[in-house]
């Protein structure tokens, strides 16, 4: 059988935000690849191999899906939210550079709901003009980067998205960036904390820069900061389609 190497989004949380796609992929599977957490989401059966791994072998364990795949494996590597933000499909790509080998296989990156959609969407629309996306986790990236990149995008009044919010290594981090935005944006802007979005865990907070602390967030909350319009309407936040320049 000619393997093949699916690099597939498993959503935030609730099995309704799979896609019909990936559940399909994971039916037709023999091996799920991924970090132990989502790779637990996919339910045992006969046939199936699983092979949970520890987060930070990313590189190693896209060189192994690919292996088994080159092998005639129905390979399926698992990541939650979308596969291409912040996860695994540039690993898997990465570990293609210079392996013609493997560039020769059958690939195809699924889609799925990434963590700042579902959140977005539980908060009203928050990023419902321009908005950016950014890591502040700096275990891939100088501190410095993150900070230029905040102050140009609050420069730019661009509503912003932040996926790993407080690193594990660097705890202190999502307080600096909290006063960088502070002094780009001002004490009134909204931020909402939005945790375990769509798993029963969930819990949504929307307060403004000055009364935000960094024990809001942890490494299960995605954090959405609005633009100069975002506002509150109701039980919801939202930001406008139009602003005025
Ligand atoms: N590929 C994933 C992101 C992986 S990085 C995606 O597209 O969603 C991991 C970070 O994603 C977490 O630190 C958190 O910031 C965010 N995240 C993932 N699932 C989440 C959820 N259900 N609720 C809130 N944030 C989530």
């Amino acid at each position: 059988m000619t393997g093949k190497l699916v690099i597939a989004g498993l959503g935030p949380g609730d099995d309704r935000l799979v896609t019909p796609e990936v559940t399909a992929a994971l039916a037709a599977a023999t091996d799920i690849v991924g970090y132990f957490p989502y790779v637990a989401r996919v339910a045992p059966r006969a046939g199936l191999t699983l092979h949970p791994s520890d987060n930070r072998v990313e590189l190693d364990r896209a060189r192994a899906a690919l292996d088994m795949a080159a092998a005639g494996r129905q390979v399926v590597v698992v990541s939650s939210g979308d596969p291409g933000v912040f996860a695994m499909a540039s690993a898997v790509f990465e570990a293609l550079e210079g392996r013609t080998d493997w560039q020769a296989l059958d690939i195809r990156v699924l889609p799925g709901i990434t963590a700042m959609l579902a959140a977005a969407a539980a908060a009203g629309a928050p990023l419902g003009h321009d908005f950016c996306c950014i890591n502040l986790s700096d275990n891939l990236k100088p501190w410095a980067v993150i900070e230029t990149r905040l102050r140009h995008a609050a420069k730019a009044d661009l509503a912003m998205a932040f996926y790993n919010p407080r690193s594990a290594s660097r705890p202190e981090g999502f307080a600096r960036a909290l006063d960088t935005l502070r002094q780009e944006c001002g004490p009134d802007r909204l931020i909402t904390f939005a945790r375990a979005v769509s798993t029963p865990e969930e819990r949504l907070l929307t307060v403004t820069l000055g009364e935000a602390t960094p024990d809001m967030a942890d490494m299960r909350t995605v954090v959405i900061v609005g633009n100069s319009a975002t506002r509150r309407v109701g039980r919801w936040v939202y930001s406008p389609r139009s602003v005025v320049g």
